[in-house]
């Protein structure tokens, strides 16, 4: 072969790599991407005082840069008093995290999902692969539920609407003390999609605030501003943010994608534990990136958990239908249950 063609051939396996990488404004959402990060259990004002005292740089840096969010105008447990009432634990949280319903729609008011009602109120990405079957959806997570439960519960038949479903079981007898472990694989395989895959969107999970709240990892930790141990275990997981964050501003393409980065968590805490309405379980915060936030009105009205699916819908240019989110059916006295 000759030089030039060699060049040719070359230049021509470049382009295509590059493309795999992400196809810029050649795909299905004019460039447009969603990375939604959960941070299990994360109570408002321990992370703000993490990010106040230096262990939270990275959200810090996230939050304070030009297209940056930080509101602690944000909650979890639906309305007090009403039917969307429900227990801040992590089925009812990420349920609603998820589909953009409270309990009352999607029916989960424990961390045992008996009663959810997936298939009418599905997880988000089901939305998105129907109004466009070529996105791609990649999930990670170590607290199986959301997938077991939430995404699989939101599947039609076999078919399954997530490209990359990555799950990892933190060790229950052993006291989730591997679950810092699980986080990094859970961080890996996401910064593997992130840097060589071409997410349209995706939701990656951490787990081990929550359990070092719950003093499962060491009894000394509780959900507060004043334990070290919970503010530490904050600590790691932004460290595992800003990797996200670096790998998807090193995307080949990254200067032709619109990335819209939503950070937030299913719940706070008290003491050892969390279900309650107390304002440090309700109360919750979100952290975020992008250029068409609603930032004037995230920062002064509060806004339910469930509000974060619309805004993914928005930024993607997709118009929610008025059958993905019907009158619930009857309505439901929470059942409270603790742990996670
Ligand atoms: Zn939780």
């Amino acid at each position: 072969m000759k030089a030039a063609a060699v060049i040719l051939v070359l230049l021509s396996a470049i382009t295509s790599r590059l493309s795999a990488h992400g196809p810029g404004k050649e795909s299905d959402f004019a460039g447009r991407r969603v990375l939604f990060i959960g941070v299990d259990g994360c109570r408002a004002d321990a992370l703000q005082a993490a990010m106040e005292r230096g262990l939270a740089p990275q959200l810090k840096g996230m939050c304070e840069s030009e297209m940056g969010l930080f509101t602690r105008k944000f909650y979890a447990g639906g309305e007090l008093g009403a039917t969307t009432h429900q227990p801040t634990v992590s089925g009812p949280g990420w349920s609603s995290l998820l589909t953009g319903v409270w309990a009352d729609q999607h029916g989960v008011t424990n961390n045992r999902f008996i009663g959810g009602r997936f298939q009418t109120y599905a997880h988000f990405m089901r939305r998105i692969k129907e109004v466009k079957p070529r996105a791609f959806c990649a999930s990670f997570a170590d607290w199986p539920p959301i997938h077991d439960f939430i995404a699989d519960g939101s599947r039609l038949g076999d078919a399954d609407f997530l490209d990359v479903k990555f799950t990892r079981t933190p060790d229950a007898a052993r006291h989730f003390v591997d679950n810092p472990e699980k986080d990094i694989e859970v961080r890996d395989a996401a910064l593997d999609t992130l840097s060589s895959g071409n997410p349209d969107v995706m939701f990656v999970y951490f787990g081990q605030v929550d359990e070092v709240g719950h003093g499962a990892i060491d009894s000394r930790a509780s959900f507060s501003p004043d334990s070290s141990l919970y503010l530490n275990a904050i600590s790691h997981v932004d460290s595992h943010i800003g990797e996200l964050l670096r790998a998807m501003r090193a995307r080949p393409q990254f200067k032709d994608e619109n990335w819209l980065v939503l950070i937030t968590t299913d719940h706070g805490g008290r003491g050892n534990s969390h279900g309650g309405d107390s304002e440090e379980e309700r109360n919750i915060w979100l952290a975020a990136h992008g250029a068409d936030l609603p930032r004037e009105k995230l920062q002064q009205q509060p806004t339910p958990q469930t509000a974060l699916v619309p805004m993914i819908y928005q930024h993607l240019g997709i118009q929610s239908r008025p059958e993905w989110t019907p009158a619930p059916p009857v309505a439901k006295k929470p059942e409270p249950t603790p742990s996670k």
